[in-house]
């Protein structure tokens, strides 16, 4: 595909070639269409599946969508690692609501954490399992990846105007150690994760 603001060209889907650095950053979909983000000008592309077609984001609107997928990317990675700190039986209080109106089939989320799996060295059922029971941390890791590139963004405005779902205050502040995390890079997120398993 090709950048209809400043022409970048990559492929168009979410597999990257090794070697070869990605010029494009899949961020979910709005209605029918792709959401990505160009790694050149960082600007945000629709992508049309049926007609085929790219369409530049106008700059209001890729603000509000970009701001709705840092906050969902918070409250993804607060939601790992309230995972790696309690696994699938978290209190209640410490369950992070998440500001997402539709869910994609539990079957495809479950191939695309796969398939991230495997891109990531994972390549085998045992080697899945291994690591969800010995390395909650590097699995949450690629949840994010996975889950990140996933987000569904209908009623991203009115979601934006109430600062996202209600929360516990417990997860509030989860939340905002995500956000803070996310803004340091890998190793914020890394350490970021750690601190729920101590
Ligand atoms: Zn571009």
């Amino acid at each position: 595909m090709k950048c209809p603001a400043c022409k970048n060209t990559g492929k168009s889907d979410s597999k990257s070639d090794p070697g070869v650095s990605p010029a494009f950053e899949f961020r979910g979909r709005l209605g029918a269409k792709v959401i990505v983000r160009c790694l050149k000008c960082d600007g945000g592309v629709f992508i049309r599946m049926m007609p085929p077609g790219q369409k530049a984001i106008s700059a209001d609107q890729w603000r509000d969508l970009d701001a709705f997928w840092q906050l969902r990317r918070a409250e993804i990675l607060a939601d790992l690692q309230a995972w790696v700190e309690y696994g699938s039986d978290r209190p209640a209080d410490q369950a992070v609501n998440e500001s997402q109106t539709s869910f994609m089939g539990e079957a495809m989320r479950t191939n695309n954490l796969l398939y991230t799996a495997r891109r990531a060295g994972y390549d085998t059922a045992e080697s899945v399992s291994e690591l969800l029971a010995h390395n909650r941390v590097e699995f949450a890791r690629i949840a994010l990846t996975s889950r990140q590139q996933q987000v569904i963004h209908d009623g991203y405005d009115r979601f934006l105007a109430q600062g996202g779902s209600p929360q516990s205050s417990r997860s509030m502040e989860r939340i905002a150690g995500a956000g803070a995390a996310l803004a340091g890079g890998d190793d914020a997120i890394q350490a970021f994760l750690m601190s729920g398993t101590s």
